[in-house]
C-alpha cells in the first residue's frame, strides 16, 4: 500500500527527531530530545500496536541486581564495570519514577529475593561468605546495602536458602508504556504506530517505509534487540524470553520478585497468579532469534519449575515471548553512528531498569 499525498505530506516531511521504536528507549529518548529541544518536532515511529520487542512484553522487574548474578558478572567483566551497571540501573529506576510515579504503573518496592534450590546448598553457602563484601561494594555506590538473608519460607519448597534484596520493586509495564505515551503526546510529541521502517541509511539519516525514503534532520535507532534488522555491524545479539502466567492460585501475593540461578530464571506475582520467565540459559542457540515465538521446550521447562516451587500443580492461562538486545560486551551501546544517526540499544536484561536514564544519555549527546 503507498502512502496518499496527504499521508506522506503531514505526516513523514519536515521531521527534526524521528526515532524508530516505541519501546521504553524510544520513549524516554523523545521525552528527553524533547525537553531539551522544546521547539523540535519529535516523531516516534513503530511497527507495533504496542511495542514488538521487549517493553510491553517484559516481566516488570524493577531491579538491579540479584547477588549470584553480579558475583558471576563481577568473574567475568570485573567490579568497575559491574558497579557501573548496578549505578545504571538504580539511577535509571529513579529517573523513571521522576517521570512517572510508581502508582500510575501499579508499582511497588517491597524488595526482591534471591532463592536458592536443594541441590544449591554449596553455592548458597559460597553466596553468603561473600555478601559481607558485596554489600560493602554496592554501598558504595548506592549508598546502601541491599543483600541479607531471609529465613521465612515464603510457602514455597525445594528451598534452602534466601537473600532478600532491599529496594528492588516491581511494575506492570503495560501500564508504563501508556504512561509514556500519554505523558508524550502531552507535550507535543507523535507516535506513529504500525509502521515498519524496511531500511534506513546510516549516512544520510534517511529511512525507508513502504518504499519511501524519508529524510529526518536527525535519526534515532532504538529498536534493541531488533536492531541486527536494520543495521549490520554493531554488537547486538537478540535473545528471546519466554514468560508464562498461571491461573489465580495465590491465597496471599507476596508482592515482591524472585530470582533464581543468577537471574536467569525469575517469578513474581500478579495479583493471585504467578509469572515465571527466563530459562534462555538451557536453550541458548534455540533462543538467540529475532522471532517472537514460544517453543514447547521452555515452555515445559518453566512451568515444571514452577510447579516444583509451588510444590503443587498449576494451570497456564497466558504466554508470550519478548526480545531482549544482549551483546558480547555488556552495557548500552549509545552513539552516533554518523553526523545524522544516532543508536540507542542493548539493553541487556535490564532495559526496565536502565531504558529512562539510557534515552536521558542519548539526549545529551546529540546535537
Ligand atoms: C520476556 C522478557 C522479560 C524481561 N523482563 C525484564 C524485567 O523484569 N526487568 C527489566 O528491567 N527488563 C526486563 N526485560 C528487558 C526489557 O524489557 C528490555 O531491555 C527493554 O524493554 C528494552 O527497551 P527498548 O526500548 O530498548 O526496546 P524494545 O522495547 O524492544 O523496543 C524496540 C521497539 O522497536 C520496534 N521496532 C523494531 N524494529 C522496527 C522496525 N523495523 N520498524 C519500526 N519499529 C521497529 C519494536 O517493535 C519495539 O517496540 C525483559 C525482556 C523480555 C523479553
Amino acid at each position: 500500500m503507498n502512502f496518499s499525498y496527504w499521508e506522506f505530506d503531514f505526516y513523514l516531511k519536515n521531521i527534526d527527531f524521528a526515532i524508530i521504536g516505541g519501546g521504553i528507549v524510544g520513549m524516554s529518548s523523545a521525552y528527553h530530545l524533547k525537553r531539551k529541544f522544546p521547539n523540535a518536532r519529535i516523531v516516534v515511529v513503530e511497527r507495533d500496536f504496542f511495542s514488538a520487542g521487549a517493553s510491553s512484553r517484559n516481566a516488570g522487574f524493577a531491579c538491579f541486581g540479584s547477588p549470584t548474578e553480579i558475583l558471576s558478572d563481577a568473574q567475568v567483566n570485573g567490579w568497575e564495570s559491574v558497579l557501573k551497571t548496578i549505578q545504571n540501573r538504580y539511577m535509571g529506576l529513579q529517573a523513571l519514577q521522576d517521570i512517572i510515579p510508581m502508582s500510575k504503573m501499579d508499582g511497588c518496592q517491597n524488595g526482591g529475593v534471591e532463592i536458592f534450590e536443594s541441590h544449591e546448598s554449596d553455592k548458597f553457602d559460597s553466596t553468603m561468605d561473600q555478601l559481607p563484601d558485596l554489600n560493602r561494594r554496592v554501598n558504595d555506590v548506592l549508598g546502601f546495602s541491599p543483600y541479607q538473608k531471609k529465613s521465612e519460607p515464603f510457602g514455597l519448597t525445594n528451598i534452602i536458602g534466601a537473600i532478600g534484596i532491599d529496594r528492588e520493586g516491581m511494575i506492570h509495564p503495560g501500564k508504563m508504556l501508556a504512561q509514556w505515551q500519554k505523558i508524550n503526546r502531552e507535550l507535543g510529541i507523535e507516535i506513529l504506530y504500525g509502521l515498519n521502517i524496511e531500511s534506513v541509511d546510516v549516512a544520510s539519516g534517511a529511512f525507508q517505509i513502504r518504499g519511501r525514503w524519508i529524510l529526518p534532520s536527525r535519526l534515532v535507532v532504538c529498536t534493541n534487540g531488533l536492531t541486527p534488522g536494520l543495521i549490520s555491524g554493531l554488537d547486538v545479539i537478540p535473545a528471546r524470553n519466554q514468560v508464562l502466567v498461571t491461573n489465580e492460585i495465590l491465597e496471599k501475593p507476596w508482592n515482591q520478585t524472585f530470582h533464581l540461578r543468577e537471574g536467569y530464571v525469575y517469578f513474581r506475582n500478579v495479583g493471585r497468579r504467578v509469572l515465571i520467565g527466563g530459562g534462555r540459559d538451557m536453550f541458548r542457540e534455540q533462543e538467540a532469534t529475532l522471532l517472537l515465538e514460544e517453543t514447547e521446550n521452555v515452555k515445559h521447562y518453566l512451568h515444571e519449575t514452577i510447579q516444583r516451587l509451588l510444590g503443587r500443580e498449576v494451570e497456564i492461562e497466558h504466554h508470550w515471548s519478548g526480545i531482549m538486545g544482549m551483546g558480547n560486551s555488556k552495557g548500552p551501546i549509545i552513539q552516533s553512528l554518523s553526523e545524522k544517526t544516532y543508536v540507542a540499544v542493548r539493553m541487556g536484561g535490564m532495559g526496565v531498569a536502565i531504558g529512562t536514564w539510557v534515552g536521558q544519555e542519548l539526549a545529551r549527546i546529540m546535537e
